[in-house]
């Protein structure tokens, strides 16, 4: 007979069994912009920091008020979008799908995400929901190394002990799907990535999956609008996330 997945016995797994901890929270460090843990990625942004000076080329924070009952999850920051403007998914396209789709659903008070001088857009403040990443800095070529997916997960499970009981959270590509898993001390293996799929997890936190909004998915049709607004419809579907 199958047995029923247990989750690892370890502190990590705890926050998807248990409220918010402060002792847990305590025993991580905290993210700031200084962060230099992933020593590829710091000389990498030391580089960016040098050649364009007007680009905010650090760690980039979480956007929203943590503790919200949705937490969206992307890759990591673009070279001209995040790692420009200093807010995730601000500056390129798959910012503008992103923060057009949460208009759309109420979740953000504007659909542009940028302001006139092509800056993040200060009137756009979310509503319910917050955004983050698997990997805070931006990787070369988009692609972070394991290690570093590795090393930025501390910060994801903060975020995870933050979610109020019953939360949901929306992974967008596989590596975010797989990042919350590991921050969530579960296998890869017992969640399966699927566009629209959803996951109870243990501890009742709801995973929903995406196809990652990129330029490339659209542009090669993996991923619609339509296709993202489903997601959305199956996430409102569960609870309301409105304040
Ligand atoms: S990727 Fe995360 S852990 Fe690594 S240096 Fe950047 S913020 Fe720190």
């Amino acid at each position: 007979m199958k047995r029923p997945h247990q989750p690892r016995n370890d502190p990590v797994s705890d926050v998807l069994q248990a409220p918010p901890r402060a002792g847990l929270l305590f025993a991580m460090n905290r993210f700031t912009t200084d962060c230099r843990l992933c020593p590829r990625l710091a000389t990498f942004l030391d580089g960016v920091r040098a050649a364009q000076p007007d680009y905010f080329a650090k760690p980039v924070p979480s956007f929203g008020e943590a503790g919200t009952p949705l937490l969206i999850v992307g890759l990591a920051p673009g070279m001209h979008g995040a790692n420009r403007t200093g807010r995730p998914f601000t500056g390129d396209y798959a910012g503008e799908l992103l923060y057009s789709t949460l208009h759309k659903f109420g979740l953000s008070t504007a659909a542009e995400p940028l302001d006139a001088n092509k800056q993040a857009n200060p009137a756009l403040k979310l509503k319910g929901c917050r955004i983050t990443n698997a990997v805070r800095c931006l990787p070369p070529q988009n692609k972070p190394e394991p290690a570093e997916i590795r090393q930025c997960n501390a910060y994801l499970v903060q975020e995870l002990a933050a979610l109020p009981r019953g939360a949901s959270i929306l992974a967008l590509g596989t590596i975010a799907h797989e990042a919350v898993l590991r921050a969530g001390g579960l296998k890869v293996k017992d969640f399966k990535f699927g566009h629209n799929a959803r996951h109870v997890l243990p501890g009742g936190l709801k995973l929903y999956d995406s196809y990652h909004c990129s330029r490339y998915n659209t542009q090669t049709k993996r991923l619609t609008e339509a296709m993202l607004h489903q997601v959305f419809e199956s996430i409102l579907e569960q609870h309301t996330l409105r304040p």
